[in-house]
């Protein structure tokens, strides 16, 4: 009998947290290459906050997914049929195929992967997109400095913590903001960071004042909501903030309580002349090869470490997603599809 395939489409957009019913698991026959494509195997699918800005047709910088489309995603396949002469079957890659077990590629976009150099489900972490969105969104509009102090958020995530350990090889001090002991324990004693404040319990922008003595130097936003109010007020002079991402609003149905207003950070903006910039990680395609020198070495030499936190199987991916939006990952969010 043919091996079928599977995906899970959109199947309504969400409004408010996603939920189960968002999204259907279909099955489709495996695709057969027509000339110059190869068939991928999906082994790998990497979950990522941005996705719930894709299920929302609300304007943004990327198409969203539409009603009954596969859900957007990046993966590593193995490619299983190629009648394209730049891929055999065997070859690992790099793919943007979605949320499905089988897809087709002409080969345009693909990078191969060498396992011998690194099991290859980093390169949907640590050494690929969020690794990749740490090193430029760190160094190019962080900037940190010797003994300066950076604060990051969402600190043992995929994103996060790395960023924090890059500052600490920059010679900067590394502040986490994390949520639950545990996760602020592996942040300090694993990862290295000089200290992790729990966002999740009260008196956070008293906690955080502590851990910051001198104040902040270089906030890298991940999350805004709450943990913004309390960072702000501690932005020294010349403070440099990239702004990542702010998962506490993608599933918001209302305006965020938040504290300050426009005009005090306006204010902030002009006397202690910060430095407040978005980035999406595509906007410094130039610095990948100086990512793809230092990120390996930098984990050889045992400077930078990740955690990888894996649902088994297709199917489980909704609810790896929507864990995901709530903290419940522990470390890079992937998806086992294929052995
Ligand atoms: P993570 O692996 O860090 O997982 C998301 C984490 O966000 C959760 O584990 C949780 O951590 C935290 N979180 C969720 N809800 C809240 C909340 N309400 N308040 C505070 N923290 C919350 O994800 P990534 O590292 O992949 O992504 C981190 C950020 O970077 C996201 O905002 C993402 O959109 C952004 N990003 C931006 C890119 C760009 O090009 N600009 C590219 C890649 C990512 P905890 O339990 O510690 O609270």
């Amino acid at each position: 009998m043919p091996e079928s395939a599977r995906r899970i489409v959109l199947a309504s957009r969400p409004v408010g947290e996603p939920k189960p019913s968002d999204f259907r698991l279909e099955e489709f026959p495996v695709p057969q290459p027509g000339q110059g494509q190869l068939l991928l195997k999906t082994k790998w699918l990497s979950l990522d906050p941005y996705m719930r800005g894709r299920m929302s047709d609300a304007p943004s910088y990327a198409k969203p997914v539409g009603i009954g489309e596969v859900m957007e995603g990046g993966t590593v396949c193995e490619v299983v049929a190629s009648n394209n002469d730049s891929y055999k079957p065997g070859d690992i890659v790099l793919a943007h195929t979605g949320w499905q077990t089988h897809a087709l590629s002409n080969g345009a976009g693909l990078r191969k992967l060498d396992p011998k150099l690194a099991p290859v489900s980093t390169g949907l972490g640590v050494l690929g997109m969020p690794g990749m969105t740490a090193y430029s969104g760190l160094l190019e509009i962080g900037e940190p400095k010797a003994g300066e102090t950076v604060v990051v958020s969402a600190a043992s995530g995929a994103v996060g913590s790395v960023v924090g350990q890059i500052a600490r090889i920059k010679g900067a001090r590394a502040v986490g903001v994390a949520g639950g002991p545990d996760k602020c324990k592996y942040v300090k004693e694993e990862l290295g960071f000089d200290e992790c404040v729990d966002h999740r319990v009260g008196d956070f922008p008293e906690r955080l004042k502590t851990a910051c003595p001198k104040g902040i130097d270089v906030y890298f936003e991940n999350v805004s909501g709450p943990v913004w109010d309390g960072v702000f007020p501690l932005l020294n002079t010349f403070a440099r903030i990239p702004v990542c991402g702010l998962i506490a609003q993608y599933s918001a149905t209302e305006a965020p309580d938040m504290k300050y207003r426009t005009s005090q950070i306006f204010r902030a903006v002009l006397t202690k002349r910060l430095t407040i910039r978005g980035f999406i990680v595509t906007d410094f395609a130039a610095k990948f090869p100086d990512f793809i020198r230092d990120m390996p070495q930098w984990i050889k030499e045992g400077r930078i470490k990740y955690r990888e936190d894996i649902a088994e199987g297709l199917e489980n991916a909704p609810q790896a997603f929507m864990g995901l939006l709530k903290g419940k990952n522990f470390g890079k969010q992937l998806v086992r599809v294929a052995e």
